[in-house]
């Protein structure tokens, strides 16, 4: 059975890489392409963009008649793109990949009130590689315990407008379970001027942002004589456009509900 893949902010980054995917995946065909009104690239064909064959799919703006023809939805836009898209896909009662990160507290509720009706497949990461990585930070974080102090560094291309990214922010809740702490009320975004010596509790975050780079994220674990290292880096966006197809096709008949790549991987 062929599954029917729509993608919106088909015209992004992501969105390309994502397109030239779903042309790739046996069992996968790419129905529709959706961009926002007024982008340079509506009417575009979705292969051409994405630099692969054409494929008869242009760029359009109309994500209800996109989702009358597809069975699942992957979105990576902004926020405020992805929350009119859940309240299209509720209405059409089409599951959803939520790859756009940047979600406030308020935001993610409507989306896990969305999920009671549609399946949700939501990720912070979706490469195979940091889910794996989520599970390891965790069990580290679990082993070495309260005599070793955690601290996360990530680095992105300039054009990423969220930050701590996303994924640094899964890595901290993966680091808070293994510790038994609340990321909310032990993270610390950014260190300046007298902050005073370091809260052993604490998790601290820092970001580079610069160049191209698609997305390298380290954890520490700094004790007295020694340190342990977890680092990932993403080189290519074909990983997260190919974790992001594979959580589509598996999301394809699943209840309603609210799922994630450790769901998709069985992890
Ligand atoms: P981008 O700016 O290159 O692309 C975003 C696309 O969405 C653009 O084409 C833009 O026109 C479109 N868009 C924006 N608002 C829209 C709206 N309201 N309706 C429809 N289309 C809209 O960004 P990108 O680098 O492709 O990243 C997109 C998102 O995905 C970001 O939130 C980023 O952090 C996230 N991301 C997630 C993962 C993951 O694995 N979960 C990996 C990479 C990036």
């Amino acid at each position: 059975m062929t599954i029917r893949i729509a993608i919106l902010g088909a015209a992004g980054r992501m969105g390309r890489a994502l397109i030239a995917t779903v042309a790739a995946t046996p069992g996968a065909v790419l129905s529709a392409a959706i961009n926002r009104a007024g982008a340079a690239e509506l009417g575009t064909d979705a292969g051409l963009l994405a630099g692969v064959s054409p494929l008869g799919v242009p760029v359009s703006a109309d994500l209800a008649a996109a989702l009358d023809i597809s069975d699942v939805l992957i979105d990576f836009t902004r926020p405020e793109g992805t929350l009119a898209a859940i309240a299209a896909c509720r209405k059409a009662g089409k599951p959803m990949v939520i790859g756009t990160t940047g979600f406030t507290p308020e935001q993610k509720a409507l989306i896990a009130a969305a999920s009671h009706e549609i399946a949700v497949c939501q990720a912070a990461n979706f490469s195979v590689g940091v889910n794996v990585l989520l599970k390891l930070v965790e069990d580290a974080a679990r082993t070495l315990g309260d005599a070793y102090d955690v601290e996360i560094v990530e680095a992105h291309h300039r054009h990423k407008v969220d930050a701590p990214s996303g994924t640094a922010l899964a890595l901290g809740e993966a680091a808070a379970a293994g510790l038994k702490r609340n990321l909310r009320e032990v993270g610390i975004y950014g260190r300046e001027g007298h902050t005073g010596v370091r809260q052993t509790e604490t998790i601290g975050f820092a970001t580079v942002r610069g160049g191209d780079v698609i997305g390298d994220h380290t954890v520490m674990y700094l004790g007295d004589g020694e340190r342990v290292e977890l680092t990932h880096k993403a080189s290519s966006r074909g990983n997260f456009a190919g974790g992001a197809v594979r959580a589509a096709l598996w999301l394809k008949g699943q209840p309603a509900g609210s799922y994630s790549m450790r769901n998709v991987l069985g992890l």
